[in-house]
């Protein structure tokens, strides 16, 4: 028998310590688990789950206009928020119950409390005045949203509060264009909400391909969304039922609701790592080596609380290799290449990849081919809708690179493309692959012109 209460105690609850947790108790071992908030983690509760239950209700709106082209007769089309956001609460329950059993069915014991670290072995949960003690700690904190440092902040939601909200907004201000700003600012302009996106950078979607960010942010202008790139807000004051943001590059923008969108910070605050000697990085993450280890033996950690890429299947995975690694004696690091991920904006992005920008840095010579074309059932419903695609290729290897999609679907395409890219697919198998038709995806192995950079117009480089 251990001299620890626990062989592996789990701060936080989300998909990368669920997971953990899960695995270890089936291998035999005494797992404890302490949370929080609610069983299922920032992507089941307040995240990835309830956030594309919402773009799914906010694109019917579109979707139920274009069906009249195709010959379907309604009327009295009404929306009704509150229908929508306590169904979605109401599958965040039942998902939050599914978690938990599972948890209880691999006899894990959970606490629903918060934990802080006292020591390698040694933690102290809050509702109670005994430690527990561990052979090995896993943190799995999460991340949560940054509130910019701005006076009036105090008004400020963030995406947390999106789930809640009792009445849609007539209007929103979203502070920010990563990828929650633009999925947000799509779908409260799907449910036709007035949205105004503040960014102090030059373009929307930072570290995404360029194509992307642009084809975008012109979409979603087309459908309303006004994005105000280069600026900087001032302060937020509350003006009667309304909010005036103001900003620092001159005048001011009203709104119903100002959420912040400006990134999320490691979960480690008050945790009590640096005092046992687990060394943080830059913006708070626990600091760990390729098998999720910090610098203290006993303590690993997974999921965003660490510096890696903030997605659910990257936390599981992590939290399966941690399991692996500690009670399974076979070392396994998690294999960042190639991981797709998608922006579920109207339209949708799907990813997989380096961008063209990055290539452009690594390789001596690439290729790029690109397809921008309206989707065939556009050409019924009339809708201004685009389908964006571009490969990014190895010009010397014909390796394919990325895949960078901008259009309907985008998210599921580019999952399968994803399993190519792993398998070291060139451009030569992309083409000799046997188009599926009618489809959008198809025009993924029938690209057959390098897309050219424009040539210079005659006497312009003179003229600079
Ligand atoms: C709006 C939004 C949309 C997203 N969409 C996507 C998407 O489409 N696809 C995707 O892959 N990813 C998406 N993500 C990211 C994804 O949700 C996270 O990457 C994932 O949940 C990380 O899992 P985790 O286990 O690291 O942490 P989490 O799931 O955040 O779990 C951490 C848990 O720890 C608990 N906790 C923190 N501190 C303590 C403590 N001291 N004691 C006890 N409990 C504690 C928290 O309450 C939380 O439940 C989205 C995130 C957000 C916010």
């Amino acid at each position: 028998m251990s001299e620890y209460d626990y062989e592996l105690f789990v701060i936080g609850a989300g998909s990368g310590g669920v997971r953990a947790a899960r695995l270890a108790a089936e291998l035999g071992k005494r797992v404890g688990i302490a949370e929080e908030y609610r069983i299922g983690g920032t992507c089941v509760i307040r995240g990835c789950v309830p956030k594309k239950l919402l773009v799914y209700g906010s694109r019917y709106g579109a979707e139920i206009e274009d069906a009249r082209s195709f010959g379907w007769r309604y009327e009295d089309l009404r929306f009704d928020w509150p229908t929508l956001i306590h169904n979605v609460q109401r599958e965040v329950d039942r998902l939050n119950a599914v978690y938990t059993r599972t948890l209880e069915n691999a006899k894990v014991d959970r606490f629903l409390t918060r934990a802080r670290v006292e020591g390698p072995h040694t933690l102290r949960l809050a509702d109670r005045e005994q430690p527990v003690s561990a052979e090995y700690i896993l943190v799995a904190t999460g991340a949560s949203p940054t509130i910019p440092d701005v006076p009036g902040r105090e008004h400020l939601i963030s995406s947390n509060e999106c789930f809640q909200l009792e009445l849609l907004p007539e209007s929103i201000v979203i502070i920010g264009a990563g990828y929650i700003g633009m999925e947000f600012a799509s779908i409260f302009a799907g449910l036709g909400v007035v949205v105004t996106v503040l960014h102090r950078g030059d373009q929307i979607l930072r570290d995404f391909d360029n194509d992307l960010r642009d084809g975008l942010a012109v979409a979603m202008r087309d459908r309303g969304v006004d994005l105000r790139m280069n600026t900087n807000v001032a302060s937020i004051e509350k003006e009667g039922e309304c909010y005036r943001v103001a900003l620092k590059e001159g005048g001011s923008v009203s709104a119903a609701l100002v959420m912040a969108a400006t990134g999320r910070k490691p979960n480690t605050t008050e945790l009590g790592l640096q005092r046992v000697g687990v060394d943080l990085g830059w913006n708070g993450h626990v600091a760990v080596d390729e098998y999720s280890k910090s610098t203290v033996d006993s303590i690993y950690a997974v999921g965003d609380v660490t510096d890696r890429m903030q997605l659910t299947p990257v936390a599981i995975r992590e939290g399966t290799a941690f399991v692996e690694t500690v009670f399974e004696g076979s070392a396994k690091c998690v294999d960042y290449a190639f991981i797709p991920t998608a922006v579920f904006s109207e339209p949708e992005i799907g990813t997989v990849g380096q961008t063209e920008e990055e290539a452009r840095g690594k390789c001596r010579l690439i290729d790029i081919y690109k397809a921008s074309f309206r989707p065939m059932r556009a050409t019924i419903s009339g809708r201004n809708e685009m389908m964006m695609m571009k490969l990014v290729i190895d010009a010397e290897t014909d390796k394919v690179l990325g895949v960078h999609m901008l259009g309907p679907d985008a998210a599921e395409i580019v999952q399968m493309a994803a399993i190519a890219l792993r398998l070291g697919v060139t451009k030569a198998q992309f083409d000799a692959t046997m188009a599926l038709h009618p489809s959008v995806a198809e025009e993924l192995v029938t690209m057959r012109h390098r897309w050219e950079p424009p040539a210079p117009i005659k006497g312009s480089d003179a003229a600079a």
